[in-house]
């Protein structure tokens, strides 16, 4: 059964059963806890926290899900992908364990024609959280499963929560024998690759009060709305019912697989077993490939750019370890625009956007890869010193430290660093790499533990949020500079009393100036001056949980302890440019909606210093001439000089006013409503300009999609703004130098140039062809007798391509006419390949020379093969430099063949 299939049988038996079917949300959602969407509950997390009202008891989609944490199981397991996609059923206070588990057995074990995915009920097996008596029974009471194949297991395996006080509850796995060829007998607890998981059914019955690690929380008491959250691989499943080893072999990933196997002239399969086990290290690299090959496509897809931080390195390292692994396994050449496209090609029955979207997500990837593969000669340079200086100093060991400059500074891969070195007879110091890149590994996670986890342990932060008692004061509106006290202080995500120069730490403040990411608007950064003479410097702000803002940066100076006394200033030009972005995101807003309508409402905004972007719905791409009038309707506006208000009102207020915001969605009763004089006014949290003549200029750099529906327009605001239009100018200054024209008849030039250029171009290979066949006249002369055959043969040069060749040698063969027997040798080697063609006339095919069996001979020769029919063949091979060899071998095999029949 196809995965597409599978997915919309999953959706319509949901949807059978009541279930408000609702689409896939990007993988980046507004979420600061969670780098990519990672399960398919996440989109529902305000309903179950009871945050939102949900649009109905029920709900079922398919979700997109990106998990980083198993990337080093791909090709590893047969389960585990980077990107995948979650099925799933959810009930909101709605049907509890016993639906969910008649649900599941329902659709599992019904038959195909019934609409089921026709699973055999004796392979299926259950596991439950060791107290959940109440789902053992329910499972024996409604399936076909026998207690023998019902598992109790542990918190650590069975038991979910979010990592924060909230809904929790015990979960039942449901689990597919795929039969001893894929491990031993035992079930779940003996072997996760023979008996895969591949529905989660989590139950969310229980109020948790403290929250410490995954098995250690407290019970408050039961929920009394109790939810339902499911969650079944749809790769795992395909896999199940396509009947192959593993979901890189499905049909939605497998033909990335072959291609690759083709490009670089693997045998996949052939070296490994069923089991994922006995893989051969080259078909768990072609999987590899095939999996971040597609995790590339759906993130750039939804707007991930690759990068050296966050989002975008995940992305950069996929696209890396793609490019690396084809290269291990023999590939050389740049791979994505081979393999991209077939991912595409694959996955947009499912997601239409990626096929309309290509182009960008093309160019991206292509752009990554070009820009790999530049580090990668680069890093080879480096290397060669590296490599050349151990040597002189007669090592034979490169050391740890150049190993991690070379992974750290150039992103060389270790892999590559210790074959390389090798080819080079030296070894790498691996244990002292590995230490580093420990104490580096060290470092990151302490960082992306405090910054952005998977749901995030934010017991830290709680602990500082309590001992301030109450929320931090956000001055920044008003002020930019400010007194306040150190409330906290975080060193790698632990508590601490103090830190001192050189360390990384997160401080809070009781009040602050200091804007926190948030609302698509970039952090402040700035310095934090303590009254003991210590310095801080602040880089990030950001609000892990309600209420708290933290300062991330540096200690340059001193020592900074809790309590003490600060003076926080912002960086004021940051600030401004940042601000100024903001409001022009509102105008560009505004004009957008007074241009397309009202249904281009705001799909998300990022606002930097002098630059933002602005993604909006709308179902097709804007026209540049729409652009331009919003372009110049926003910069109208800006000389209009209007004030920019924030005001403080009731979300009925606000909604009056005419606001424009998605109301009743996220904002508690008292909302902040930006208005930019009468003209634009919008619910916003973040800072702004005073007056739009602040902003100066604002020009809009183009617009794409990224998303099904969701349009992007990027812009620069200010002197970012005013340079790039005078850079623009300058390239037109030089332009109209160079061809001696008016700035507007650039466009009719250029158009002429390419015109003359292509007509040049066609000119230039009729001569070359012309100037062939004239040579062919002369070269009549040098035929020789070889045993009573005509033969002529010639080498056409470095010039000359297969086509060329071909045409001369037929040429050559109608000059000898048909009087005796005649066989004509032609070689060229046009683009550093060579090719031979072989041509005989009728008498000499009459005399049993036969042109497909000498060019076997003379393409032998030149390191390849070769055939064709009898009056007519053609041969290449490697060695450009072997064409007069292959020519002496036709004449060889003439003579001999001659000397034979004399006999
Ligand atoms: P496993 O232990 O096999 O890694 P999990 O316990 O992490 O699975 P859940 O978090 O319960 O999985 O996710 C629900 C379902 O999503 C799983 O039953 C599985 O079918 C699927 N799933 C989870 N992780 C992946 C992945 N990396 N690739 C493909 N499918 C996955
Ligand atoms: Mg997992």
């Amino acid at each position: 059964m196809e995965t597409a299939e599978i997915r919309r049988r999953w959706l319509s038996f949901f949807e059978s059963k009541g279930h408000l079917v609702v689409p896939s949300a990007s993988l980046i959602l507004n979420d600061p806890n969670l780098l990519f969407v990672n399960a398919g509950m996440v989109p529902f997390k305000p309903y179950f926290l009871g945050q939102e009202t949900p649009p109905g008891p029920r709900a079922t989609s398919v979700q997109k899900c990106v998990r980083t944490q198993d990337i080093e199981e791909v090709g590893k397991t047969s389960r585990h992908g980077t990107f995948f996609q979650m099925n799933g059923n959810f009930s909101f206070g709605d049907y509890f364990k016993e639906g969910a588990i008649a649900y599941a057995w329902e659709l599992c074990t019904s038959s195909v024609e019934s609409g089921g995915f026709g699973l055999d009920g004796e392979k299926l097996w259950a596991t439950v959280y060791q107290d959940d008596d109440e789902a053992i029974d329910l499972w024996l009471g409604l399936t076909g499963i026998p207690a023998e194949r019902i598992v109790r297991r542990g918190k650590a395996d069975n038991y979910w929560h979010m990592g924060v006080p909230g809904p929790g509850g015990p979960c039942s796995e449901i689990y597919y024998d795929r039969g001893p060829a894929y491990g031993p007998e035992g079930g779940p607890a003996v072997d996760e690759d023979r008996f895969m998981e591949f529905w989660n059914l989590v139950f969310m019955q229980y109020e948790l009060s403290a929250v410490r690690s995954k098995e250690d929380f407290d019970v408050a008491a039961e929920l009394p709305n109790k939810n339902i959250d499911t969650g079944m691989g749809l790769e795992r499943i395909a896999s199940i019912l396509q009947g192959v080893d593993n979901m890189y072999e499905i049909d939605e990933v497998k033909p990335v697989l072959v291609r690759a196997a083709e490009m670089t002239g693997k045998r996949y399969g052939v070296h490994s077993g069923h089991s994922a086990g006995e893989s051969h290290p080259d078909d768990v690299r072609l999987r590899v490939v095939a999996d971040h090959v597609r995790s590339a496509l759906m993130l750039i897809g939804d707007g991930v750019t690759p990068g050296n931080e966050g989002r975008g390195y995940v992305l950069r390292r996929m696209l890396r370890r793609a490019v690396r692994s084809m290269r291990l396994l023999g590939y050389n050449e740049p791979c994505l625009p081979e393999l991209l496209p077939i991912s595409m090609d694959k996955m947009k029955a499912s997601y239409p956007e990626l096929e309309s979207g290509f182009g960008r997500i093309s160019q991206i990837a292509y752009a990554e890869e070009e820009a790999f593969r530049r580090t990668l000669a680069a890093g080879t340079t480096i290397l060669d010193v590296a490599v050349e200086k151990t040597k002189s100093a007669g090592g034979e060991v490169l050391s740890g430290d150049q190993a991690f400059a070379l992974h750290d500074t150039y992103g060389f891969p270790i892999d590559l660093t210790l074959e390389m070195a090798a080819e080079q007879g030296l070894q790498v110091d691996r244990d002292g790499f590995t230490r580093l890149m420990s104490e580096q590994r060290q470092r990151a996670k302490a960082d992306a533990k405090a910054k952005k986890s998977g749901h995030g342990d934010t017991t830290a932060y709680r602990s500082v949020a309590d001992a301030l008692g109450h929320e931090v004061e956000f001055t920044g509106y008003q002020d930019v500079t400010g007194e306040a006290t150190v409330a906290g202080l975080l060193i790698d995500g632990v508590s601490a009393a103090s830190a001192t120069s050189g360390q990384e730490v997160e401080i809070v403040l009781d009040r602050t100036p200091f804007y926190a990411e948030g609302g698509g608007q970039l952090a402040d950064g700035g310095l934090l001056r303590l009254a003991n003479g210590a310095l801080v410097e602040v880089d990030d702000v950001q609000k892990p949980i309600t209420g708290l803002i933290v300062h991330r940066g540096r200690v340059v100076d001193g020592e900074v302890g809790t309590g003490e006394q600060a003076f926080a200033e912002v960086d004021i030009a940051r600030r401004r440019s940042i601000s100024r972005a903001h409001t022009a995101t509102h105008m560009v807003h505004k004009a957008i909606r007074e241009a397309l309508g009202d249904t281009a409402t705001q799909a998300g905004s990022e606002n930097s210093p002098g630059r933002f972007r602005f993604d909006f719905n709308a179902s097709s791409a804007v026209p540049a001439s729409v652009l331009r009038d919003v372009e110049a309707r926003v910069n109208q506006v800006l000389l209009d000089d209007l004030a920019v208000r924030a005001d403080v009102m009731t979300q009925a207020q606000a909604r009056e006013s005419g606001a424009m915001a998605l109301f009743g969605e996220k904002y508690g009763d008292a909302v902040r409503v930006i208005s930019v004089g009468d003209w634009a006014r919008e619910l916003c949290g973040g800072t702004h300009a005073e007056r739009t003549s602040q902003l100066g200029l604002v020009t809009l750099l183009g617009e794409s999609s990224i998303g099904s529906g969701v349009r992007r327009v990027e812009a620069l605001v200010g002197t970012d703004a005013y340079s790039f239009l005078a850079r623009e100018r300058a390239i037109v200054g030089q332009l109209t130098e160079l061809m001696k024209g008016r700035p507007e008849e650039l466009p009719e030039r250029v158009h002429g140039l390419m015109g003359k250029l292509k007509d040049a171009e066609r000119e230039l290979d009729k001569l070359r062809k012309e100037s062939l066949a004239a040579a062919g006249a002369g070269l009549t002369a040098s035929a020789r007798d070889v045993g009573g055959v005509t033969f002529l043969g010639h080498d056409a040069g470095s010039d000359a391509a297969a086509d060329d060749v071909r045409t001369m040698a037929l040429d050559l063969r109608g000059r000898l006419g048909n009087d005796r027997p005649a066989v004509v040798a032609v070689t060229g080697s046009g683009g550093g390949r060579p090719v031979i063609v072989v041509a005989t006339n009728e008498a000499a095919r009459g005399a049993g020379h036969k042109a497909g069996a000498l060019v076997r001979v003379a393409a032998g020769v030149l390191g390849g093969g070769g055939g064709g029919k009898d009056d007519i063949a053609q041969g290449g091979g490697q060695d450009p430099s072997r064409t007069g060899d292959a020519l002496a071998a036709v004449e060889a095999s003439l003579g001999s063949a001659a000397t034979r029949s004399a006999r």
